[in-house]
């Protein structure tokens, strides 16, 4: 099963890819992570991606369908892929249909987490990212704790798109150029609206009990 989650930034996409990680046999892609880790090994690719990741401006579409296609022609993840803030643009949805016929596969559902723009603000603003483990927390809302977080403090980041400048861009840019692609699935009957404001284990619920009805 390949499934897409798709949401604003900070709509809780990375958490919920977690949750489903940790129970379902699939793996995250995604190409913010992707990116991210580019940047951090310093490869051309990342020093090319490093300003417009910081500045909230998406990275061109070649960029990224070149690492959507070195992943679904890997067996690894034949059939097992959350892609997580992919595609973004109508262009990029057209190219993973493009490759997932190529590499005979499907997409089985795309979930769309419903998130208000103050309270995606809020949450961008006190969002760490364990640099360690790939856990997600807030500093005002879910805070890191011994129970929950086994990683040393020093590993909790917050990102450099993170401040409240490139939040308001990067919502815009969500709303003006990645949100209108859902009517395209919509017309495939793939779309499953959720309320992401709910708490983070009733969204996952929901999210399983639709998962466990599809067929593949
Ligand atoms: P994310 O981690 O999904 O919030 O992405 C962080 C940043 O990486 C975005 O603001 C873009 O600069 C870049 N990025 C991630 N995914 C894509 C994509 N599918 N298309 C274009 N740019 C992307």
């Amino acid at each position: 099963m390949n499934i897409i989650l798709f949401g604003p930034p900070g709509g809780g996409k990375g958490t919920q890819a977690y949750n489903i990680v940790k129970n379902f046999n699939l793996i995250n892609v995604s190409t913010g992570n992707l990116l991210r880790e580019e940047v951090k090994k310093k490869t051309d690719l990342g020093n090319e991606v490093k300003s417009l990741i910081k500045k909230g401006i998406l990275v061109s579409d070649v960029i990224i369908n070149d690492l959507i296609k070195k992943v679904l022609s890997n067996e690894k993840y034949q059939n097992r892929i959350i892609f997580d803030g992919f595609p973004r643009n109508l262009n990029q949805a057209k190219n993973l249909d493009f490759l997932l016929k190529k590499y005979n596969q499907k997409i089985s559902c795309v979930f769309s987490l419903q998130v208000d723009k103050e309270s995606i603000v809020k949450r961008l603003i006190g969002r760490q990212n364990c640099s360690k483990c790939g856990l997600i927390f807030n500093k005002f809302y879910n805070p890191a704790d011994k129970s929950d977080h086994l990683c040393d403090p020093k590993f909790l980041l917050k990102r450099s798109d993170d401040n409240e400048k490139t939040i308001l861009s990067r919502f815009d840019t969500y709303l003006n150029i990645t949100f209108p692609i859902l009517n395209y699935y919509k017309k495939q009957n793939l779309l499953h609206e959720i309320n992401g404001m709910i708490n983070i284990d009733q969204i996952f619920k929901e999210i399983q009990r639709i998962m466990v009805s599809l067929d593949a």
